[in-house]
């Protein structure tokens, strides 16, 4: 154990690598996922970088989890977070606060549409409950429709959504939950081929509705781009098809952009935008605040207000003062620095590079995605296109050793998720694509 002095923070303990990792095993759950064969004791970050506490530097393309989505401590946040620490830190939803208006109008402004009105809340899991809860309020219905490959949380109905058996565990799952196959070209459930189907995948959200429901539904849950999934991306006129399909089954269309959110797929805020779709209800979480605990719900008035009538409810962290200050600055960072436009611009480059290592790279089965979020399905024969894992996991400890973080994903463990800061420039993807060029090579080797 190391006493030392840090400019910025004063005199601070620091522990080393294996004292961590041994509290770690002793104090907490042993079902915590942890990437990395040797796991990876972050200390600190700046910008598009994180150090582990051995002073190892990593380019940092996976934002822990989507979500350092202006880049680490950027100090817009970081300074706006101070002030507001030395105000305010906590409130609860009893008490109206300025940031907490304010932050519902920047979203009313940014999303699509009529959606106008939020619901501040701590995660993911929690935004998706609420919106389910919503929906069934609103509509009278309790019925579901979601997608197999789907993540929606770790929560217990979230679990229920979720369509991928590594996270769906404990023994009880909501009976309301029904999956209709998923929208995954490069593996078409349906054995069509793409072009050739006519979204047949689409109307098997109905064929669900029709066959596993009373037929009245309260809402079709999706992403647009199954984010743990794997970056499946759905095919252009789908989520026409859909919204069409969950309206006609007395349901809301809700569109889950917890990874999708704040211009992390290019040329808009939302990736529901890219189908031209206007949902009912969006959830967020994420990249909101840039690391900080927040997740939002926003609908349109009259079907929040569906809600008074179950009861008035509070939230004691929903909203609160610190976190919706780091959304408000990080947002503004977004608009300044990396605005959608700049997302796609620099997204299309990855794209481009990623295209031209898959020309000689054959575990690369598919690229996939949009704007800064790209994944790579690894496949042990294109022709056949079975899933390795295996090559997955090697390339992880290659890209490691290199110095660049990336994410994983898939029902099968086999496709790399990319999706850096969005202040990312053309020469960080430049440094990311020669890293990973040089890993995958070195894993093919290994496999032959
Ligand atoms: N929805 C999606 C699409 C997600 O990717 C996740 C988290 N990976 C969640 C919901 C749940 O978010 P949280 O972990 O903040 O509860």
């Amino acid at each position: 154990m190391l006493l030392t002095y840090n400019g910025i923070c004063g005199r601070i303990y620091i522990m080393k690598k294996e004292e961590i990792l041994e509290k770690q095993r002793k104090y907490l759950w042993s079902n915590h996922l942890l990437y990395y064969k040797d796991p990876l004791p972050l200390d600190h970050g700046d910008g598009m970088y994180v150090w582990d506490v051995d002073g190892n530097k990593y380019l940092d393309f996976f934002a822990g989890i989507l979500t350092t989505i202006v880049g680490h401590n950027h100090p817009r946040v970081v300074e706006r977070v101070s002030q507001q620490m030395g105000k305010l830190i906590h409130s609860s939803t009893l008490y109206p606060n300025e940031n907490h208006v304010k932050l519902a109008e920047k979203l009313a402004q940014i999303t699509p549409g009529d959606l106008q009105t939020s619901y501040f809340l701590n995660s993911g899991s929690e935004a998706n409950e609420t919106a389910v809860l919503l929906a069934q309020v609103y509509t009278g219905n309790r019925e579901i429709i979601t997608l197999r490959h789907g993540y929606s949380g770790r929560t217990q109905l979230a679990m229920s959504l979720t369509a991928q058996s590594t996270w769906r565990v404990g023994p009880t799952f909501s009976p309301d939950v029904k999956h209709a196959h998923n929208a995954y070209c490069y593996r078409c459930p349906l054995k069509m081929e793409h072009t050739l189907c006519d979204v047949a995948c689409a109307q098997d959200v109905e064929d669900v509705i029709k066959t596993q429901t009373s037929g009245k539904i309260a809402a079709i849950l999706i992403e647009p781009i199954q984010g743990v999934g794997g970056f499946i991306t759905p095919p252009e006129g789908y989520f026409a098809i859909i919204k069409d399909i969950a309206h006609r089954h007395g349901g809301l269309f809700i569109s889950d952009e917890v990874q999708t959110g704040f211009g992390r797929t290019g040329t808009y805020w939302f990736g529901i935008q890219h189908w031209g779709v206007e949902p009912d209800v969006m959830t967020m979480a994420k990249g909101i605040a840039n690391g900080f605990p927040l997740a939002n719900v926003i609908t349109k008035p009259e079907i929040a207000d569906s809600m008074t009538g179950a009861g008035l409810t509070i939230s004691t962290f929903g909203g609160n003062p610190v976190s919706t200050t780091a959304s408000l600055a990080t947002i503004e960072v977004l608009e300044e620095e990396a605005n959608p436009m700049h997302v796609k611009e620099v997204g299309d480059y990855l794209r481009a590079g990623l295209e031209e290592m898959q020309k000689k790279q054959p575990l690369m089965g598919e690229v996939r995605g949009k704007g800064l979020m790209q994944g790579i399905e690894l496949v042990a024969d294109r022709k056949t296109k079975e899933p390795t894992a295996d090559a997955a996991i090697l390339l992880f400890e290659e890209t490691r050793a290199r110095g660049l973080l990336i994410g994983k994903g898939g029902l099968y463990g086999n496709v790399i998720r990319i999706a850096p800061p969005l202040i990312a420039t053309k020469t960080d993807v430049d440094i990311a694509l020669k890293i990973l060029d040089d890993a995958m090579t070195q894993v093919q080797n290994a496999i032959q």
